[in-house]
């Protein structure tokens, strides 16, 4: 199995707030990784697909909703490495599907929907059971694709980074890429996760869950900032979406409006805010997401409400 082995490029932006408060900041543009198995979302994958395939499994079977940035990265890669692959998807199937769905299937994933008490039902052995009835033999890929595999691709990051840096900047869902970069980090400098989920306060906890049982190590050096959720997942504020406008015109650099766009709001506001220490170097990275623009446009989300 070949991956993409390119590195990703890591930035330097430049501007007048930096200056002024003496910090520097890079972004690590995982974004480019790839059109379609991008950024968070392919170190997430990529130890599970090798897994997988050591394992011998041909099919592969993971979880989401409608507009899952999972899901479509899912459907990507197993189509680039040959794997057939199951979707389990959150809700009654809608009678016009989300064009990250109809990417899916395009791109040969056959999807399962479950209506959403079922799915709460997913991580049971019963369910599981059930789909194995229904689906025969599949390597199952958890909803986000969090898990060890997953924070071990995760963590591979800190290989591709300069050593110096005092803090890294990561949006946050469920959680696994803010858990891989602090098994990554090994406990130098400081990782901060914004969470694009409204009052997720288990969150905390369950960063600190997954990087034991990942490394049997506790770390301290992390937080979670739940400051700007603006509104909860998917929701937006005109201000955010003007913020996501300016930044691509000063930066020439898009963000997704689920998570990075409210990553980055919420590193400037703290840069604005004295958080950082002067002389402080910071990275954030860009975990990608640029189809979540897709649905965002279908669903029309009023960005007022
Ligand atoms: C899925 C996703 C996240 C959240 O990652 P978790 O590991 O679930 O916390 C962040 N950014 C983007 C762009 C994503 O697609």
């Amino acid at each position: 199995m070949k991956f993409p082995d390119a590195v990703s490029p890591l930035q330097k932006l430049e501007g007048p707030l930096l200056d002024e408060k003496e910090v520097s900041l890079y972004i690590k543009r995982d974004d480019l990784i790839h059109p379609e198995v991008q950024g968070n979302k392919w170190r997430k994958l990529k130890y599970n697909l090798a897994d997988a395939e050591k394992l011998g499994h041909k099919t592969l079977l993971t979880f989401g909703g409608y507009y899952s940035n999972h899901i479509y990265a899912t459907a990507a890669a197993a189509n680039k490495f040959g794997f057939s692959c199951i979707g389990v998807i959150r809700g009654e199937r809608p009678e016009a599907l989300s064009s990250t769905l109809l990417f899916a299937i395009e791109k040969g994933m056959q999807l399962h929907f479950v209506n959403r008490s079922e799915y709460k039902q997913k991580d049971t052995d019963p369910f599981i059971e059930s789909l194995h009835q229904q689906f025969g033999d599949f390597y199952l890929i958890p909803e986000g694709g969090t898990n060890n595999f997953a924070l071990k691709g995760v963590a591979e990051i800190m290989d591709e980074l300069p050593t110096d840096f005092d803090f890294i900047c990561s949006a946050a869902g469920t959680g696994g890429t803010l858990a891989g970069l602090v098994a990554g980090l090994k406990g130098k400098a400081q990782a901060i996760g914004f969470s694009s989920l409204r009052g997720d306060d288990t969150l905390t906890g369950r960063v600190n869950e997954l990087v034991k049982e990942y490394s049997g190590k506790s770390f301290q050096n992390y937080a979670v900032n739940f400051d700007y959720h603006f509104g909860g997942y998917a929701k937006a504020t005109p201000e955010l979406i003007q913020f996501i406008k300016v930044f691509r015109q000063q930066f020439d650099i898009p963000l997704d409006p689920v998570y990075t766009g409210k990553m980055f709001f919420g590193s400037f506001d703290l840069i604005q805010q004295g958080y950082f220490p002067k002389g402080s170097k910071i990275i954030a990275l860009h975990t990608g997401g640029l189809q979540g623009w897709s649905g965002f446009n279908e669903l029309e989300i009023n960005p007022a409400g």
